[in-house]
């Protein structure tokens, strides 16, 4: 090249040919910004061609500030960008500025910068602690989490080794090995590990480690994310320990003791323990699995108190106690021995709350030195004694549900849940000997709860139940089944034995209860079977019992009765059928027969009797004789009697609408019906809902009304006497009413059983009595009605005797409605007949009585 003698125009020119192979961009401009120069580079980046942009301004380019040094951006025709540094040299050329604009594509190097710019900052927000290292782990970066988690500052860790700066006394040094290994697998495990802080307290962290390395393989730097997981993790799976063995009704002991486990895995330098703190304030330890056995066990039933070692204390003023030294502590001296002889030395206990504040436990953790509790124990405990807390809690309410479940609140016995597995276990403890099952019903029972009010009855039951423990022995089972009803059972008992406790119980009855300053006379009736005699569960002997005791009832109560295989075929029946009239009941399939009652004067018609009538699609027809004593037993006379009262009104409103003259309506109650403070409401209110006057309805009544003194009957008798509805005394003469007493009862009829109609025509006897029923009627002004009249010869003698009406087969048996309206009708033609007949003969053959009969009917 020929350099020494080139002249200034050919220097220029190979100038600009040098520019031109320049792989920079260059840029020439002149004074007034015209690019005079656009190299090839120049043209690559930018992507135009320089006859495009010669002599145009620079603005053209984007070049619009001439700073020596700035960047732009660059964007090319094809729609591609690029960032450019751009440097600027000013050139006097013959007094003549220009300017010389070096352009060079920084695009890749903008990238990287930014990058790391932003994994500085990545680094610098991210919650996790970073740390890099050289190779041999000293500190080259931290971030700023890392200061965060550590309390180091990154000036203070530079160059520090970082195993040395975060393991401490309870790290595992194994894991710390593993980590170690896990630098050079490149594998990126996670591990798990105690560290430090720069306190020197605990912080749970996960750390991710990683090695980088340089060209030849060696490492470089170490790389290591640390993540703070003693909440998330430690804490969380803590929870989550607890709670499943909650969910899965773990015994609290082996909660307690799960707890304590998991608490020293996370938490290496303590022993922990809880404690159980009952009402009583007496403390039963629940876990504590790595403190001596004997000593657990030597506190259990210690007494909480103001200066009772810490847990103690603890539960007595409901605050955390430290003691920081067992040994000099006065708190502890009756209680170190042991606790030093395994080398605890401290001891801080946290109480565990109720949600009512109540102290319910504590929480301890022992220490292996003379200390206080760190702040990652504390954060132990905030999370554990609201675990302790739910554990304790739900036992409690466990414990008290079993309380409910089997014992009767009211007489503290075991009810009928309890008593029954009492019984089994009696019974599997039995083997080849007898036991014996009373089944025990308080007499009258219900009229004490109605006249004394519960109150009274509760006291009662209280009672009751006390006088039947003391008669029988603390090995004997006694429970309340419900109501009044209890149960004995007598394990290793044959039935004489049996029989001599059941009169025993009686017999201690005979003397009243006092219930709230008032003599109330009580009775049981008992029903007795026996194991394996008449049945080998449980089940069956208490229903036999049962039966049994239905037994003793029907003869009179305050006695007992033993069960015998024809009681169990009756109670089934009466089951079976009970079930059916239920349906009956329910489906209105029962229905309502009338029998006439006509007067002895002159054979009109005084009234009818509605009788119930069941036909059952199985049992065929089940007489009321039958039906009704079991509806009274298994409740559903009530329903009956109600029904009955509705039927017959609407019955007799019908008649009355087609001109029937059916003078008046008898239906039959049970005493049971009396017993419903609201009968003549609802009789009050049928009458008038068909529009009967009260007259046209009767209501039978029989001396079981009577048979209680304090009976409510009493009082509803005479509201229904006062609505005008009439009340009569049915099968009068086989029960015990005294004629002092009739006087005083609002009756307007008496019906002689029917029992005396088959033998009064030759029994002298049956013919006195019926004769005294009629005369007691007649002296008390009431009507005296015959039943079961069936022959001529009784309708006269009774017709002699002053009777006034008489029922039965001799007129008609009980009849359908419709059936009982030709009856009526072929009756009254009779009647009518009878009567032309007898006034033709009359006025041949006059006779005054008979006169009188028919002018007067
Ligand atoms: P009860 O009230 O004494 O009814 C009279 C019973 O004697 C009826 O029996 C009737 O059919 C029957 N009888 C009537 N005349 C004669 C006769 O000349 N000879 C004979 N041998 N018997 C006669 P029934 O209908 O079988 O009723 C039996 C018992 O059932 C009734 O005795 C009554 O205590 C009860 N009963 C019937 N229906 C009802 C009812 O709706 N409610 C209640 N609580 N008890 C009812
Ligand atoms: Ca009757
Ligand atoms: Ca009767």
């Amino acid at each position: 090249m020929r350099t020494s003698d080139c002249p200034t125009t050919d220097s220029s020119e190979f100038l600009l040919a040098a520019l031109e192979q320049a792989s920079e961009a260059v840029v020439i401009v002149n004074a007034e910004r015209q690019i005079s120069h656009f190299n090839a580079a120049a043209e690559a980046i930018w992507g135009l061609s320089r006859k495009d942009i010669l002599g145009l301004d620079t603005g053209c380019l984007g070049l619009t500030d001439l700073r020596p040094h700035s960047e732009i951006t660059i964007r090319r025709t094809d729609g591609s960008q690029l960032r450019a540094a751009i440097s600027v040299s000013r050139i006097e050329t013959g007094g003549r500025d220009s300017y010389m604009i070096f352009v060079r594509d920084v695009t890749a190097e903008v990238e990287r910068r930014e990058r790391i710019a932003l994994l500085n900052l990545v680094a610098d927000k991210t919650t996790r602690a970073v740390v890099v290292t050289d190779r041999k782990l000293r500190i080259v970066y931290t971030n700023a989490a890392f200061s965060g988690v550590f309390g180091h500052s990154a000036e203070q860790v530079q160059g520090r080794q970082v195993n040395q700066l975060l393991a401490g006394p309870m790290t595992d040094r194994k894991t710390l090995a593993r980590l170690h290994r896990r630098i050079c697998d490149g594998r990126g495990q996670e591990e798990e590990i105690l560290a430090y802080d720069h306190n020197g307290d605990e912080i749970w962290v996960s750390a991710i480690v990683k090695a980088f390395r340089n060209d030849r393989g060696r490492i470089k730097y170490v790389f290591a994310l640390l993540s703070d997981v003693s909440e998330s993790k430690q804490l969380r799976s803590l929870q989550q320990l607890i709670m499943g063995a909650l969910a899965d009704e773990l015994p609290l002991v082996e909660i307690a003791d799960q707890l304590c486990r998991r608490v020293e895995a996370i938490a290496p330098d303590v022993v922990a323990s809880v404690l159980h703190v009952d009402s009583e304030g007496l403390v039963h330890p629940l876990g504590g699995p790595s403190l001596p056995e004997d000593y657990s066990r030597a506190l259990e039933g210690i007494s909480i108190g103001p200066d009772v070692g810490s847990c103690g204390s603890a539960a007595y003023h409901g605050k955390p106690v430290l003691a920081e030294n067992l040994d000099t502590d006065p708190r502890w001296q009756p209680y170190k021995t042991r606790p030093l002889e395994v080398g605890l030395k401290a001891c801080w206990s946290t109480p565990i709350k109720a949600k009512d504040g109540r102290v319910i436990g504590t929480f301890a953790f022992y220490f292996r030195e003379c200390r206080a509790p760190s702040r990652w124990h504390q954060r132990i405990v905030e999370a554990c004694v609201h675990l302790g807390a739910l554990a304790i809690e739900r036992k409690e309410a466990r414990a008290q549900i079993a309380r409910l479940a089997y014992h009767d609140m009211l007489t503290g016995l075991p009810n009928r849940a309890q008593l029954l597995e009492l019984a089994n276990q009696a019974i599997a403890d039995c083997k080849d000997r007898q036991l014996a099952l009373i089944f025990l019903d308080l007499d009258h029972f219900k009229d004490v709860n109605d006249t004394l009010g519960h109150s009274a009855g509760d006291a009662l039951l209280i009672e009751f139940a006390k006088r039947l423990r003391a008669r029988i022995q603390p090995s004997d089972l006694l429970g309340r089944l419900s109501g009044d009803e209890f149960v004995i059972v007598l394990p290793n008992c044959d039935p004489a034995r049996a029989s001599l406790v059941a009169s025993h119980i009686t017999e201690a009855l005979t003397s009243p209860l006092w219930i709230d300053n008032r003599q109330v006379p009580i009775s049981a009736s008992m029903g007795i079977s026996i194991y394996p005699d008449n049945a080998t569960d449980i089940d069956a002997l208490l229903q036999q019992a049962d039966a049994a005791m239905y037994k003793a009832k029907q003869a009179g109560r305050s006695t007992h009765r033993f069960f015998s295989a024809d009681m169990n075929r009756l109670a089934e029946q009466r089951l079976v059928i009970s079930a059916a009239l239920r349906r009956a009941i329910a489906n209105d399939l029962l229905r309502l027969v009338y029998q006439p009652q006509t007067r002895t004067v002159d054979g009109t018609l005084y009234g009818v009797e509605a009788l119930a009538r069941w036909h059952d699609p199985e049992l065929g027809e089940v007489p009321p004789a039958k039906f009704i004593p079991l509806a009274e037993e298994v409740g559903l006379i009530e329903q009956i009697g109600l029904w009955s009262i509705r039927e017959a009104c609407r019955q007799m409103a019908a008649w009355r609408c087609a001109g029937l003259d059916v003078p008046c309506v008898a239906v039959n109650l049970s005493p049971l019906n009396f017993q419903n403070a609201k009968l003549a409401a609802v009789v009050a209110e049928t009458i008038k809902a068909h529009g009967l006057p009260p007259d046209a309805l009767m209501l039978e009544i029989t001396e079981g009304v009577l048979a209680n003194e304090r009976s409510a009957a009493i009082e509803t008798m005479n509201e229904i006497r006062e609505l005008g509805v009439g009340l009569s005394l049915d099968d009068f003469g086989t029960g015990y009413s005294s004629l002092s007493r009739l006087a005083h009862l609002p009756i307007r009829e008496l019906k002689i059983d029917r029992s005396f109609m088959r033998d009064i025509e030759r029994d002298a006897s049956a013919l006195a009595i019926a004769t005294a029923v009629v005369r007691v009627g007649q002296s008390l002004n009431m009507a005296v009605v015959a039943e079961g009249v069936e022959t001529e010869g009784q309708r006269k003698l009774l017709a002699a005797l002053g009777c006034d009406v008489v029922q039965g087969h001799l007129y008609a048996r009980a009849m359908s409605p419709e059936a009982f309206e030709r009856w009526l009708i072929d009756h009254v033609a009779t009647q009518a007949r009878m009567m032309r007949a007898s006034i033709d003969e009359a006025r041949s053959q006059p006779t005054p009585s008979l006169l009188i009969a028919s002018t007067g009917g």
